[in-house]
């Protein structure tokens, strides 16, 4: 069992740590307070090759693994770019994974290069207003003639819709009743063609640079070559990603989690208050100390949930105790780190006020922490479902 970074992984974590060094914590409240999506640093990660981390060589990617992928991530997160840094990339990075696994050779040689080059910008389009989680009775939609489909419905909560060109979608293909299993739903790789699809944003707690919106289709015009493998089989595909998705999403709140403690630790050697540093009282070492190993801990099981994915086996119950373990270990780091400003920590000033808000994202998103309790019980430990 070895525990080390390789040569290569370490490299990587310094080539992305000196990419953000323009992007500081400054930038970041900026673009929190302006709410301007982060171009710029999307651009250079794309420029530096980057974005395509987890795509195959053939199509311009690097061709390596999650493992590196949620190095990246957690790296970029924890300069302080948090979940505004990762969200701006995180669609790059493995969104396009049903298209790697179950696209056609024309399809990926059609959609990858760009993502890959940061020319395209992608949204996922999954989450709908009347079904939640409960994603196998989504409404959305699509209706085959002849060499196309038209799509109609709503979706909510579809982050970077407002800069995105394309679209990743989920919608149904066949009506709900007659659906078998999880068949009925397909998924398409499209334009997105504002003609025919009105994004409206919603106002959020927190990352505001990377927008969150309702998503309203009528009548979107999708060929059938943007079709990604059979019809019906959307949901199986979704499947795919799932897994990788959640330690993608673990290891940015691992990220955000470590740049509260570091801003916490600092600040607790700095400030004075009773003629010495704060630091050294328990009540604000205990916390922080505890903050540490609960991220070190969920960290293990990333790197464990993207072991098991990168050597094909099955990861599904690392990959959920990952992102859970992560989520909360993230947001009782930036609780502890307010606590330790005091009243400063209120303050915008300080950036972790910032950070608490993001927090919620990985507790919240893609799959509620009650939902993996679920999962948990019913697969790990046989019990009944319970949903
Ligand atoms: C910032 C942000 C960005 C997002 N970006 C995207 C995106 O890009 N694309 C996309 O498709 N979606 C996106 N989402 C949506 C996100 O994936 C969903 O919000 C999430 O899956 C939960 O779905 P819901 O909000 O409909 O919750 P609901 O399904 O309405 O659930 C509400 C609550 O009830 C609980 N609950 C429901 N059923 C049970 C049960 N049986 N047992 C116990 N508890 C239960 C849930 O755990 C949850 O706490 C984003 C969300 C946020 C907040």
């Amino acid at each position: 069992m070895d525990f080390m970074l390789s040569e290569e992984q370490e490299q990587i974590r310094s080539a992305i740590e000196k990419l953000c060094i323009p992007f500081n914590d400054e930038y970041w409240a900026a673009r929190d307070r302006d709410g301007t999506f982060p171009d710029d640093f999307h651009r250079t990660l794309g420029e530096a090759g980057w974005l395509g981390i987890a795509m195959p060589e053939a199509y311009g990617g690097a061709g390596l693994g999650i493992t590196e992928a949620a190095l990246m991530m957690q790296t970029i997160a924890g300069t302080g770019a948090g979940l505004s840094g990762a969200s701006a990339v995180h669609m790059n990075i493995f969104g396009l994974h049903p298209v790697v696994v179950f696209g056609s050779d024309e399809q990926k040689q059609r959609w990858l290069p760009p993502l890959i080059q940061g020319h395209h910008k992608a949204c996922f389009a999954v989450t709908e207003p009347n079904t939640g989680l409960n994603t196998l009775k989504l409404k959305t939609r699509a209706v085959r003639h002849g060499d196309h489909y038209v799509v109609t419905g709503q979706k909510v909560w579809i982050s970077t819709a407002q800069v995105a060109n394309k679209m990743l979608l989920l919608a149904r293909t066949t009506p709900v009743e007659e659906a078998k299993g999880t068949d009925g739903l397909s998924l398409f790789y499209t334009d997105l063609d504002r003609n025919h699809v009105e994004v409206r944003e919603i106002e959020k707690m927190g990352r505001k640079a990377v927008d969150s919106n309702q998503v309203f289709i009528d009548g979107l015009r999708i060929p059938v070559e943007d079709r990604i493998g059979e019809e019906g089989k959307g949901f199986s595909y979704i499947l795919h990603g799932l897994n990788p998705e959640r330690i993608l999403i673990a290891a940015e709140a691992i990220g955000l989690g470590k740049a509260a403690l570091r801003r916490a630790a600092q600040y607790a050697k700095e400030r004075i208050v009773f003629d010495r540093p704060i630091g050294r009282n328990q009540g604000i070492q205990h916390p922080l100390a505890k903050s540490w190993m609960e991220l070190e801990a969920a960290n293990l099981m990333v790197l464990k949930a993207a072991f098991l994915y990168d050597t094909d086996r099955p990861c599904a119950a690392e990959a959920n105790s990952a992102k859970y373990l992560a989520a909360e270990a993230c947001f009782h780091a930036c609780e502890n780190a307010i606590f330790t400003h005091g009243g400063m920590g209120y303050a915008k000033e300080y950036h972790v006020e910032r950070y608490l808000r993001e927090s919620w994202i990985p507790r919240l998103a893609p799959v509620s922490p009650q939902l993996i309790l679920c999962f948990i019980a019913e697969k790990v430990l046989g019990l009944d479902k319970s949903y």
